[in-house]
């Protein structure tokens, strides 16, 4: 999955307010920026093999510190305990270790049966291969990305243009580059890795937008709206 765990981080700042959509985002998509990383130190594999799945050519033969359900529980952990010692913000850091957790689960549909339960050889591998499906995917995908834009966008106002402007461009940028990366197959696996850092980016880049929108949340835009006639 990709756009739907953006979806979810967007989602998520309503239950956590206080928390930016920078975090919100580096930790939806904590499985997938590490992923990279651990393939370029030589500990994780891929193989591109085209037409492996209609959606997805990688044939994820050996992911299981970034991938398995353990160690995204270990990760969620950790990363949901760092945060709650530089914020002291506990609700945040519960979203925040909830938010690396629920990669994995969202990952399950559409991957085939290679999601490791723990890391090992002797751990069963799940997955039920909607990658297979254009239409489902796409309909997975969007719904989740949609609806996680609407509660994101209903919960804060822009304060200025980078607010309005540059949360655009994000939203357009990501879609973008989920429909693009269904076309043809990377030329190698090391290209692959180093263009699968670029998500990276994201993570200030939403930090960056979420600076310049407020949270009005439901009552505020109700009551704000009687005196601006
Ligand atoms: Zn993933």
């Amino acid at each position: 999955m990709f756009l739907g765990h953006y979806g979810v981080a967007f989602a998520a700042k309503r239950l956590a307010p206080r928390t930016s959509l920078g975090a919100l985002t580096f930790a939806a998509e904590f499985l997938d920026e590490l992923w990279p990383i651990l393939l370029l130190l030589g500990v994780e594999q891929v193989r591109i093999v085209p037409g492996l799945m209609t959606m997805s050519p990688l044939d994820f033969i050996y992911y299981p510190f970034s991938h398995s359900l353990v160690t995204a529980i270990v990760w969620g952990t950790l990363i949901g305990g760092a945060y709650f010692l530089l914020r002291r913000y506990g609700r945040g850091a519960w979203i925040v270790a909830v938010l690396v957790v629920s990669h994995w689960f969202l990952d399950v549909p559409v991957h085939r049966p290679d999601l490791p339960i723990w890391p090992g050889a002797s751990s069963p591998k799940v997955g039920w291969g909607w990658w297979n499906s254009i239409a489902i995917t796409y309909i997975l995908e969007f719904t989740i990305y949609a609806a996680g834009i609407s509660a994101y966008v209903r919960a804060t106002r822009a304060r200025d243009r980078i607010g309005s402007w540059g949360l655009l461009v994000y939203i357009v940028v990501l879609a973008i580059l989920f429909v693009a990366s269904n076309g043809s197959p990377p030329p190698s696996e090391r290209a692959l890795a180093w263009t699968a850092l670029g998500i990276w980016l994201f993570v200030p880049w939403a930090w960056w937008v979420d600076k310049h929108r407020e949270y009005v949340g439901r009552v505020a835009i109700r009551v704000a709206r009687p005196t601006t006639f």
